[in-house]
């Protein structure tokens, strides 16, 4: 029995889903009943155990059903990130060869061929609910392909188990319960909307309310109505930004919110707390495609408030640790590589062993690429990714740690600095920064910083830009701004 044939059991009539823009709820026992219904559907189509069904659509409901429908019948559910262009669609299209191609409008304008999805489920609405024997927990179920910031978008395969180990420790650290109504506008082929966002509150059974979006103005409309009573909700440091930046931002009205969290990016300290400061429990969430949640920490506002800046501790029976480039695990306070076990852990990358099997110790520890390190009470502190750190003067510099401060510079809005050749240093650090409307040089820059950073990290040179480049998941693109300043663009 699954999660929701579980719950659609001992709670059928408790509201599983409310899907905003359809205007449609689903008790759990509606739900499992289309679920049931739309195994039939790819059991019909001849899906066959590990073929892949790829999605393309903005969230709706449907996208939950078919992936549940896929977990029980043995297909792999590919939701893909509509942001993307034509041709990177049709890319992960060719990668990930798929049986079907379900799709809202969206596939339409693309001129790919594909089922509608609102009509394939109503289409599954008049068959018979398939109760056959799901496949076992350590199937792959789900696909989902990586930012593609450091490289090509891999996917990655995820089993019910690896989900549900995701899905549990972050109701763990959320306090995610039978009560909880969790909204999701996190997009549903990012691990944050699909597994996080979704999983937590079905498997526990409580609510999860859909939006086709996010639009600051009307989320925080949402955050604080009373009807809807939305105690969860998960988005990335620049969408937490942008609510903060509305005329409707009132802490007061989010009182019903049980916890707030960021992830996918850093999330400087500073920031963090005028959340805390505000009265609203956050917690800055570090997860990836791969291995989903790794760590947690308490929503208590003075433990947020004592532990800024941090991720927390590894959760249950999820292993993290820190090791040299020998890959010797290192003293606490030193930065390493941090390494990743446990069942959360992605099985393979679609179609690359050879990429998984550089991933992955011999010993089974992902090598996340990111540099971190532990506090002496065993919080963990992501400090940069490996691949942005750069050498000046013989010295690791780790922009994410200049970025942080320089957000705090008045008229600054956003900063990225990358390291840059330098005949002396060997290479320094560029900062592009958007402002409004002031220039500010390397000199500024460097007596704000004085007395906050060693000054073998204060930055050289300065370039104004209008926007900083990120992909279409929100992310910043620094092999972009490397090749903007190669080409003397900025
Ligand atoms: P690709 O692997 O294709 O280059 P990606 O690493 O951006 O893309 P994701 O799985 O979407 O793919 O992102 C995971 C990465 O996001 C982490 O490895 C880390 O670098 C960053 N990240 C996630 N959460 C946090 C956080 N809370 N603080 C700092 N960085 C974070």
């Amino acid at each position: 029995m699954d999660y929701v044939e579980f719950n659609a059991t001992v709670r059928p009539a408790r509201l599983a889903i409310r899907d905003l823009a359809q205007d449609l709820v689903l008790s759990y026992s509606e739900f499992d009943d289309r679920v049931a219904r739309c195994a039939t559907l790819l059991l019909d189509c001849g899906v066959t155990a590990g073929e892949r069904v790829a999605c393309l659509s903005h969230n709706r409901a449907e996208i939950i059903i078919l992936h549940w429908a896929c977990a029980r019948t043995g297909a792999i559910f590919v939701p893909l990130n509509w942001r993307l262009s034509q041709a990177e669609i049709v890319s992960l299209l060719e990668d990930c060869q798929p049986r079907l191609l379900v799709a809202d409008g969206l596939a339409q304008a693309l001129e790919l061929e594909y089922f509608d999805i609102a009509e394939v489920l109503a289409r599954a609405a008049n068959l018979s609910p398939w109760r056959g024997t799901p496949v076992p927990a350590d199937t792959p179920s789900l696909m989902l392909y990586t930012s593609g910031t450091t490289g090509r978008p891999r996917g990655a395969l995820l089993t019910e188990r690896n989900i549900g180990e995701t899905a549990l420790n972050f109701a763990l650290l959320g306090q995610v319960s039978v009560d909880s109504v969790f909204l999701c506008e996190s997009p549903m082929f990012h691990v944050i909307g699909m597994v996080t966002s979704v999983r937590a509150p079905i498997m526990l059974g409580g609510t999860l309310v859909i939006s086709d979006g996010f639009v600051p103005e009307r989320t925080l409309e949402r955050l604080g109505d009373p009807q809807l009573g939305i105690s969860h909700y998960f988005c990335v440091p620049q969408m937490a930004l942008a609510l903060r930046a509305q005329q409707n931002y009132d802490p007061a009205r989010l009182n019903n919110l049980k916890a707030l969290f960021t992830g996918g990016a850093p999330h400087p300290a500073a920031q963090i707390m005028e959340w805390v400061d505000d009265g609203i429990p956050i917690v800055d969430g570090y997860g990836s495609t791969e291995c989903g949640t790794v760590f947690g920490m308490s929503l208590d506002l003075d433990t947020i408030a004592a532990k800024a800046g941090s991720v927390g501790v590894p959760t249950p029976r999820v292993e993290a640790r820190i090791v040299s480039p020998e890959g010797v695990p290192v003293a606490a306070g030193e930065s390493g590589e941090l390494q990743i076990r446990g069942d959360n852990m992605t099985v393979g990358y679609w179609g690359r062993d050879e990429d998984y099997r550089e991933a992955v110790t011999g010993d089974g520890w992902f090598r996340s690429g990111d540099i971190a390190r532990i506090d002496d009470d065993g919080y963990f502190y992501i400090v940069d990714r490996k691949k942005d750190m750069f050498i000046s003067g013989g010295e690791n510099v780790y922009p994410a740690e200049i970025e942080a401060l320089l957000v705090r510079y008045p008229g600054i809005q956003e900063a990225a600095v990358i390291g840059i050749p330098d005949e002396k240093w060997g290479e320094v650090g560029c900062v592009f920064y958007v402002s409004d409307g002031a220039t500010v040089s390397a000199e500024e820059l460097s007596a704000f910083l004085e007395g906050k950073l060693a000054r073998y990290k204060m930055p050289k040179v300065t370039r104004r830009v209008e926007e900083l480049p990120r992909n279409s998941a929100g992310k910043l693109l620094k092999p972009s701004l490397r090749q903007q300043y190669q080409d003397g663009k900025a």
